[in-house]
Protein backbone atom coordinates (compact mmCIF):
# COMPACT_ATOMS: atom_id res chain seq x y z
CA UNK A 1 0.00 0.00 0.00
CA UNK A 2 1.32 3.41 -0.82
CA UNK A 3 0.38 6.48 0.83
CA UNK A 4 0.68 9.45 0.04
CA UNK A 5 3.29 10.96 1.90
CA UNK A 6 1.12 13.77 3.72
CA UNK A 7 -1.02 11.77 4.81
CA UNK A 8 0.65 9.19 6.86
CA UNK A 9 2.44 12.20 8.33
CA UNK A 10 -1.18 13.49 9.34
CA UNK A 11 -1.00 9.40 11.02
CA UNK A 12 2.13 9.55 12.72
CA UNK A 13 1.43 13.06 14.32
CA UNK A 14 -1.80 12.15 15.56
CA UNK A 15 0.14 8.72 17.19
CA UNK A 16 2.36 10.57 18.63
CA UNK A 17 0.02 13.13 20.50
CA UNK A 18 -1.98 10.01 21.50
CA UNK A 19 0.85 8.36 22.78
CA UNK A 20 1.84 11.32 24.84
CA UNK A 21 -1.61 11.71 25.83
CA UNK A 22 -1.82 7.95 27.02
CA UNK A 23 1.21 8.53 28.71
CA UNK A 24 0.61 11.05 31.41
CA UNK A 25 -2.64 9.32 32.50
CA UNK A 26 -1.45 7.68 35.06
CA UNK A 27 -2.23 3.69 34.86
CA UNK A 28 -0.26 1.73 37.10
CA UNK A 29 -1.79 -2.08 38.10
CA UNK A 30 -4.86 -2.09 40.62
CA UNK A 31 -5.17 1.60 39.73
CA UNK A 32 -9.12 0.95 38.01
CA UNK A 33 -9.63 4.56 37.65
CA UNK A 34 -6.56 5.42 35.73
CA UNK A 35 -7.05 2.39 33.96
CA UNK A 36 -10.38 3.54 32.95
CA UNK A 37 -9.17 6.76 31.98
CA UNK A 38 -6.46 5.48 29.30
CA UNK A 39 -9.33 3.02 27.89
CA UNK A 40 -11.40 5.57 27.76
CA UNK A 41 -9.07 7.71 25.91
CA UNK A 42 -8.04 5.14 23.57
CA UNK A 43 -11.74 3.85 23.09
CA UNK A 44 -12.48 7.10 21.86
CA UNK A 45 -9.64 7.00 18.97
CA UNK A 46 -10.91 3.51 18.39
CA UNK A 47 -14.88 4.88 17.66
CA UNK A 48 -13.59 7.32 15.61
CA UNK A 49 -11.83 4.60 13.37
CA UNK A 50 -15.08 2.71 13.47
CA UNK A 51 -14.85 0.25 16.36
CA UNK A 52 -17.94 -0.66 18.62
CA UNK A 53 -16.01 0.02 22.13
CA UNK A 54 -17.24 -1.80 25.10
CA UNK A 55 -15.26 -1.20 28.91
CA UNK A 56 -16.36 -3.92 31.16
CA UNK A 57 -15.90 -4.50 34.51
CA UNK A 58 -14.18 -7.58 35.91
CA UNK A 59 -12.35 -8.84 39.21
CA UNK A 60 -8.91 -9.19 39.95
CA UNK A 61 -7.05 -11.54 41.89
CA UNK A 62 -7.92 -9.75 44.74
CA UNK A 63 -11.40 -9.40 43.62
CA UNK A 64 -11.49 -5.62 42.92
CA UNK A 65 -13.19 -4.55 40.08
CA UNK A 66 -10.75 -3.27 36.99
CA UNK A 67 -11.60 -2.42 33.67
CA UNK A 68 -11.50 -4.75 30.09
CA UNK A 69 -11.77 -2.93 27.12
CA UNK A 70 -13.19 -4.89 23.96
CA UNK A 71 -13.60 -3.22 20.60
CA UNK A 72 -14.77 -5.15 17.60
CA UNK A 73 -15.06 -3.92 13.77
CA UNK A 74 -17.37 -5.61 11.16
CA UNK A 75 -19.87 -8.89 12.09
CA UNK A 76 -18.61 -11.63 14.25
CA UNK A 77 -19.72 -14.38 11.53
CA UNK A 78 -16.49 -14.74 10.17
CA UNK A 79 -14.21 -15.52 13.02
CA UNK A 80 -12.05 -12.35 14.50
CA UNK A 81 -8.24 -11.24 14.12
CA UNK A 82 -7.30 -10.88 17.68
CA UNK A 83 -4.86 -7.72 18.79
CA UNK A 84 -3.89 -7.90 22.35
CA UNK A 85 -2.27 -5.00 24.65
CA UNK A 86 -2.60 -4.37 28.45
CA UNK A 87 -2.80 -0.75 29.82
CA UNK A 88 -1.53 -1.11 32.94
CA UNK A 89 1.98 0.10 33.58
CA UNK A 90 4.48 -0.91 36.39
CA UNK A 91 5.18 2.64 37.83
CA UNK A 92 2.73 5.26 38.01
CA UNK A 93 2.85 8.29 35.59
CA UNK A 94 4.68 11.10 35.61
CA UNK A 95 4.89 13.94 32.86
CA UNK A 96 6.18 12.81 29.16
CA UNK A 97 8.58 14.27 27.59
CA UNK A 98 10.21 13.90 24.32
CA UNK A 99 13.94 14.50 23.74
CA UNK A 100 15.43 14.22 20.26
CA UNK A 101 14.08 10.74 18.60
CA UNK A 102 12.65 10.16 22.32
CA UNK A 103 9.16 9.83 24.07
CA UNK A 104 10.22 9.81 27.22
CA UNK A 105 7.14 8.28 29.44
CA UNK A 106 5.36 5.80 31.52
CA UNK A 107 4.23 2.70 29.51
CA UNK A 108 5.98 4.58 26.68
CA UNK A 109 7.65 1.20 25.71
CA UNK A 110 5.56 -1.16 27.68
CA UNK A 111 3.36 -0.90 25.57
CA UNK A 112 0.92 2.17 25.22
CA UNK A 113 3.44 2.88 22.22
CA UNK A 114 1.77 -0.68 20.96
CA UNK A 115 -1.52 1.13 21.27
CA UNK A 116 -0.48 4.78 19.32
CA UNK A 117 1.04 2.40 16.74
CA UNK A 118 -2.01 0.32 15.86
CA UNK A 119 -4.18 4.01 16.06
CA UNK A 120 -1.69 5.32 13.58
CA UNK A 121 -1.42 2.53 11.19
CA UNK A 122 -5.34 2.28 11.13
CA UNK A 123 -5.23 6.16 10.21
CA UNK A 124 -2.73 5.87 7.95
CA UNK A 125 -5.00 2.97 6.39
CA UNK A 126 -7.81 5.65 6.76
CA UNK A 127 -6.04 8.25 4.46
CA UNK A 128 -4.76 5.96 2.03
CA UNK A 129 -8.56 5.36 0.98
CA UNK A 130 -9.03 1.59 2.61
CA UNK A 131 -11.74 0.13 4.76
CA UNK A 132 -10.98 -0.37 8.06
CA UNK A 133 -10.54 -4.46 8.01
CA UNK A 134 -13.72 -6.18 9.08
CA UNK A 135 -13.46 -8.64 12.04
CA UNK A 136 -10.91 -7.02 14.04
CA UNK A 137 -11.13 -7.46 17.97
CA UNK A 138 -8.79 -5.58 20.09
CA UNK A 139 -9.01 -6.94 23.59
CA UNK A 140 -6.56 -4.45 26.35
CA UNK A 141 -6.97 -6.12 30.06
CA UNK A 142 -5.84 -4.04 32.85
CA UNK A 143 -3.66 -6.68 35.29
CA UNK A 144 -0.70 -8.36 32.59
CA UNK A 145 2.34 -6.67 34.92
CA UNK A 146 1.40 -8.29 37.80
CA UNK A 147 0.43 -11.73 35.93
CA UNK A 148 -3.21 -11.97 37.01
CA UNK A 149 -5.88 -13.72 36.01
CA UNK A 150 -7.56 -11.44 33.72
CA UNK A 151 -5.12 -11.43 31.14
CA UNK A 152 -5.32 -15.22 31.54
CA UNK A 153 -9.42 -15.22 31.10
CA UNK A 154 -9.26 -12.89 28.16
CA UNK A 155 -6.70 -15.15 26.15
CA UNK A 156 -8.94 -18.32 26.66
CA UNK A 157 -12.14 -16.40 25.68
CA UNK A 158 -11.42 -14.31 22.72
CA UNK A 159 -8.29 -16.36 21.50
CA UNK A 160 -11.00 -19.29 20.76
CA UNK A 161 -11.51 -19.06 17.29
CA UNK A 162 -9.52 -16.47 16.47
CA UNK A 163 -7.94 -16.85 12.92
CA UNK A 164 -4.52 -15.18 13.88
CA UNK A 165 -3.06 -13.30 17.11
CA UNK A 166 -1.34 -9.88 16.71
CA UNK A 167 0.40 -9.18 20.08
CA UNK A 168 1.18 -4.84 20.63
CA UNK A 169 3.71 -5.53 23.09
CA UNK A 170 7.25 -4.02 21.99
CA UNK A 171 9.37 -5.71 19.89
CA UNK A 172 13.60 -5.54 20.50
CA UNK A 173 16.22 -3.42 19.08
CA UNK A 174 19.03 -5.28 17.83
CA UNK A 175 22.16 -3.01 15.64
CA UNK A 176 20.16 -0.87 13.39
CA UNK A 177 17.66 -3.39 13.02
CA UNK A 178 14.55 -4.10 15.12
CA UNK A 179 12.52 -7.96 16.05
CA UNK A 180 9.01 -9.28 16.44
CA UNK A 181 8.64 -12.30 18.15
CA UNK A 182 7.41 -15.62 16.04
CA UNK A 183 7.55 -18.14 19.06
CA UNK A 184 7.44 -18.51 23.18
CA UNK A 185 8.24 -21.39 24.78
CA UNK A 186 5.95 -23.21 27.19
CA UNK A 187 6.60 -24.52 30.56
CA UNK A 188 6.63 -27.49 32.97
CA UNK A 189 6.66 -27.01 36.73
CA UNK A 190 7.43 -30.33 38.02
CA UNK A 191 8.30 -30.99 41.51
CA UNK A 192 10.36 -34.28 43.20
CA UNK A 193 9.91 -35.46 46.50
CA UNK A 194 12.74 -37.85 48.29
CA UNK A 195 12.08 -39.95 51.52
CA UNK A 196 15.02 -42.00 52.91
CA UNK A 197 15.78 -43.48 56.77
CA UNK A 198 17.55 -41.37 59.28
CA UNK A 199 20.11 -42.33 61.18
CA UNK A 200 22.71 -41.59 63.59
CA UNK A 201 25.73 -40.47 61.12
CA UNK A 202 28.21 -41.49 63.40
CA UNK A 203 26.67 -44.57 65.34
CA UNK A 204 24.60 -46.33 62.65
CA UNK A 205 25.76 -44.35 59.09
CA UNK A 206 25.31 -47.55 57.25
CA UNK A 207 21.81 -47.85 58.40
CA UNK A 208 21.16 -44.19 57.11
CA UNK A 209 19.17 -43.93 53.54
CA UNK A 210 20.06 -40.31 52.47
CA UNK A 211 17.43 -38.32 50.57
CA UNK A 212 19.35 -35.65 50.19
CA UNK A 213 21.84 -37.22 48.27
CA UNK A 214 19.42 -38.70 46.13
CA UNK A 215 17.87 -35.75 44.93
CA UNK A 216 21.08 -34.11 44.56
CA UNK A 217 22.88 -36.30 42.07
CA UNK A 218 18.86 -36.48 40.55
CA UNK A 219 19.20 -32.81 40.39
CA UNK A 220 22.91 -32.11 38.08
CA UNK A 221 21.23 -35.05 36.11
CA UNK A 222 18.14 -33.26 35.23
CA UNK A 223 19.94 -29.96 34.75
CA UNK A 224 22.17 -31.81 32.19
CA UNK A 225 19.06 -32.32 30.17
CA UNK A 226 19.12 -29.12 28.66
CA UNK A 227 20.15 -28.64 25.34
CA UNK A 228 21.51 -25.04 24.05
CA UNK A 229 19.70 -23.72 20.70
CA UNK A 230 16.09 -24.86 20.40
CA UNK A 231 15.89 -27.68 22.75
CA UNK A 232 14.48 -27.55 26.03
CA UNK A 233 15.60 -26.62 29.16
CA UNK A 234 15.37 -27.65 32.82
CA UNK A 235 15.95 -25.63 35.67
CA UNK A 236 16.17 -26.94 39.18
CA UNK A 237 15.11 -23.77 41.28
CA UNK A 238 15.06 -24.99 44.27
CA UNK A 239 16.21 -27.74 46.93
CA UNK A 240 15.55 -28.46 50.42
CA UNK A 241 17.06 -31.40 52.26
CA UNK A 242 17.33 -32.19 55.75
CA UNK A 243 15.68 -34.48 58.56
CA UNK A 244 11.98 -34.50 58.06
CA UNK A 245 11.19 -32.03 60.74
CA UNK A 246 13.72 -29.71 59.20
CA UNK A 247 11.52 -29.71 55.76
CA UNK A 248 8.01 -29.86 57.03
CA UNK A 249 8.86 -26.90 59.41
CA UNK A 250 11.39 -24.79 57.61
CA UNK A 251 10.10 -21.96 58.44
CA UNK A 252 10.73 -22.61 62.13
CA UNK A 253 13.42 -25.09 61.86
CA UNK A 254 15.75 -22.91 59.16
CA UNK A 255 17.37 -21.38 62.49
CA UNK A 256 20.02 -24.15 62.03
CA UNK A 257 21.02 -23.05 59.54
CA UNK A 258 24.78 -21.83 60.17
CA UNK A 259 24.55 -24.25 63.28
CA UNK A 260 26.13 -27.71 64.49
CA UNK A 261 23.08 -28.84 65.42
CA UNK A 262 21.59 -31.67 64.30
CA UNK A 263 24.45 -32.15 61.29
CA UNK A 264 24.77 -35.92 62.51
CA UNK A 265 21.75 -37.05 61.07
CA UNK A 266 21.39 -38.87 57.75
CA UNK A 267 18.92 -36.69 55.78
CA UNK A 268 15.84 -38.52 55.56
CA UNK A 269 13.95 -35.79 53.50
CA UNK A 270 14.49 -33.67 50.15
CA UNK A 271 12.15 -31.85 48.01
CA UNK A 272 13.39 -30.29 44.38
CA UNK A 273 11.26 -27.88 42.82
CA UNK A 274 11.64 -26.41 39.30
CA UNK A 275 10.52 -25.69 35.66
CA UNK A 276 11.16 -27.56 32.18
CA UNK A 277 10.95 -24.70 29.05
CA UNK A 278 10.17 -26.08 25.54
CA UNK A 279 9.16 -24.30 22.23
CA UNK A 280 8.09 -27.38 20.95
CA UNK A 281 4.98 -28.92 22.21
CA UNK A 282 6.38 -32.17 21.30
CA UNK A 283 9.91 -31.84 23.48
CA UNK A 284 7.22 -32.03 26.42
CA UNK A 285 6.90 -35.21 27.02
CA UNK A 286 10.28 -37.05 26.43
CA UNK A 287 11.84 -34.43 28.67
CA UNK A 288 9.76 -35.29 31.52
CA UNK A 289 9.54 -38.47 31.10
CA UNK A 290 13.16 -38.82 30.95
CA UNK A 291 13.24 -37.24 34.39
CA UNK A 292 10.83 -39.54 35.65
CA UNK A 293 13.38 -42.26 34.62
CA UNK A 294 16.43 -40.51 36.44
CA UNK A 295 14.34 -40.06 39.29
CA UNK A 296 13.70 -43.92 39.72
CA UNK A 297 17.61 -44.21 38.91
CA UNK A 298 18.38 -42.52 41.71
CA UNK A 299 16.14 -43.91 43.80
CA UNK A 300 17.49 -47.26 43.43
CA UNK A 301 21.06 -46.32 43.69
CA UNK A 302 20.61 -44.71 47.59
CA UNK A 303 17.85 -46.89 48.42
CA UNK A 304 15.29 -44.36 48.84
CA UNK A 305 11.65 -43.38 47.53
CA UNK A 306 11.38 -40.56 45.28
CA UNK A 307 8.27 -39.46 43.32
CA UNK A 308 8.53 -36.71 40.73
CA UNK A 309 5.34 -34.99 39.04
CA UNK A 310 4.31 -31.97 36.99
CA UNK A 311 2.33 -29.61 38.89
CA UNK A 312 1.37 -27.05 36.38
CA UNK A 313 1.69 -26.64 32.71
CA UNK A 314 1.37 -23.29 30.51
CA UNK A 315 1.89 -24.40 26.51
CA UNK A 316 4.36 -22.87 24.45
CA UNK A 317 3.79 -20.56 21.08
CA UNK A 318 5.51 -22.62 18.26
CA UNK A 319 6.07 -20.75 15.33
CA UNK A 320 3.31 -22.26 12.87
CA UNK A 321 3.61 -22.57 9.11
CA UNK A 322 0.92 -19.59 8.49
CA UNK A 323 2.45 -17.34 10.76
CA UNK A 324 6.20 -17.86 9.59
CA UNK A 325 5.00 -17.12 6.10
CA UNK A 326 3.02 -13.58 7.95
CA UNK A 327 5.94 -12.92 9.46
CA UNK A 328 8.38 -13.51 6.11
CA UNK A 329 6.12 -10.56 4.24
CA UNK A 330 6.44 -8.45 6.97
CA UNK A 331 10.61 -8.53 6.89
CA UNK A 332 10.29 -8.24 2.78
CA UNK A 333 8.18 -5.14 4.07
CA UNK A 334 10.11 -3.65 6.25
CA UNK A 335 13.55 -4.15 3.90
CA UNK A 336 11.25 -2.31 1.19
CA UNK A 337 10.54 0.36 3.86
CA UNK A 338 14.38 0.69 3.99
CA UNK A 339 14.57 -1.46 7.63
CA UNK A 340 15.82 -4.50 8.74
CA UNK A 341 13.15 -6.47 10.84
CA UNK A 342 14.41 -9.81 12.42
CA UNK A 343 12.52 -12.67 13.72
CA UNK A 344 12.87 -14.21 17.42
CA UNK A 345 11.33 -17.22 16.96
CA UNK A 346 12.71 -18.76 20.72
CA UNK A 347 11.87 -15.78 23.32
CA UNK A 348 11.52 -17.59 26.84
CA UNK A 349 9.20 -15.42 28.76
CA UNK A 350 5.68 -16.18 28.95
CA UNK A 351 3.39 -13.72 27.71
CA UNK A 352 -0.39 -13.48 26.10
CA UNK A 353 -0.49 -16.16 23.21
CA UNK A 354 1.02 -18.92 26.02
CA UNK A 355 -2.70 -18.76 27.21
CA UNK A 356 -4.82 -18.94 24.45
CA UNK A 357 -6.82 -22.68 24.23
CA UNK A 358 -4.42 -23.59 21.36
CA UNK A 359 -1.37 -21.47 20.35
CA UNK A 360 0.46 -24.10 18.23
CA UNK A 361 -2.96 -24.23 16.00
CA UNK A 362 -3.59 -20.34 14.86
CA UNK A 363 -1.03 -18.06 13.56
CA UNK A 364 0.47 -15.59 16.21
CA UNK A 365 2.61 -12.49 15.79
CA UNK A 366 4.27 -10.71 18.99
CA UNK A 367 6.14 -7.98 19.68
CA UNK A 368 4.84 -5.56 17.39
CA UNK A 369 4.99 -2.71 19.14
CA UNK A 370 7.82 -0.15 18.56
CA UNK A 371 11.25 -0.66 20.57
CA UNK A 372 13.05 1.53 23.01
CA UNK A 373 14.88 0.96 26.39
CA UNK A 374 14.24 1.50 30.20
CA UNK A 375 11.12 -1.07 30.39
CA UNK A 376 9.69 -0.27 34.07
CA UNK A 377 11.99 2.54 34.92
CA UNK A 378 12.06 6.43 35.29
CA UNK A 379 13.87 6.27 31.74
CA UNK A 380 11.52 4.12 29.67
CA UNK A 381 11.62 5.60 26.31
CA UNK A 382 10.02 4.35 22.96
CA UNK A 383 11.65 5.58 19.72
CA UNK A 384 9.76 7.54 17.35
CA UNK A 385 11.57 6.37 14.81
CA UNK A 386 10.33 2.87 15.63
CA UNK A 387 7.16 4.18 15.71
CA UNK A 388 6.73 5.23 12.36
CA UNK A 389 8.17 2.02 11.05
CA UNK A 390 5.76 0.25 13.03
CA UNK A 391 2.54 2.40 11.92
CA UNK A 392 3.86 1.41 8.00
CA UNK A 393 3.97 -2.26 9.22
CA UNK A 394 0.80 -2.92 11.05
CA UNK A 395 -0.87 -0.80 8.60
CA UNK A 396 0.57 -3.36 5.65
CA UNK A 397 -0.08 -6.33 8.11
CA UNK A 398 -3.60 -5.56 8.73
CA UNK A 399 -3.54 -5.37 4.58
CA UNK A 400 -1.85 -8.84 4.52
CA UNK A 401 -4.16 -9.93 6.95
CA UNK A 402 -7.79 -8.88 5.21
CA UNK A 403 -6.33 -10.30 1.73
CA UNK A 404 -5.42 -13.69 3.42
CA UNK A 405 -8.38 -14.37 5.25
CA UNK A 406 -11.16 -12.61 3.13
ZN1 LIG B 1 4.08 -5.37 28.51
Amino acid sequence: MNLPNLAEGVAIERAVTLLEELCAISSASGDADGIRSCAGRLGAELEAAGFTVAIDDEPDAAGRVQPVMVARTGSEATGHLLLVGHLDTVLPAVEPRRLDDRLVGTGALDMKGGFAALIGALSARGAGGSAVPDGLTLVAVPDEEVGGPISERAMRRWGSGARAVLVLEPGQAIGDGETIVTGRRGLSVWRLEASGRAAHSGLAYAEGRSALAAAAEWAAAVQGLSEAGTGPTVNVGRIIGGDSEFVRELGEEHRFIGTSQRLNVVPDRCLAEGEARYLRPEDRAPVLAEMRRLADASAARWGVEMSFQEVERILPVPPTSTGAALAERLVAAAAADGWTLELEPDRGGVSFPNFLPEPAAVPVLDGLGPVGEGMHTREEYVSLQSLERRIRLIAQLLGMLTETFS
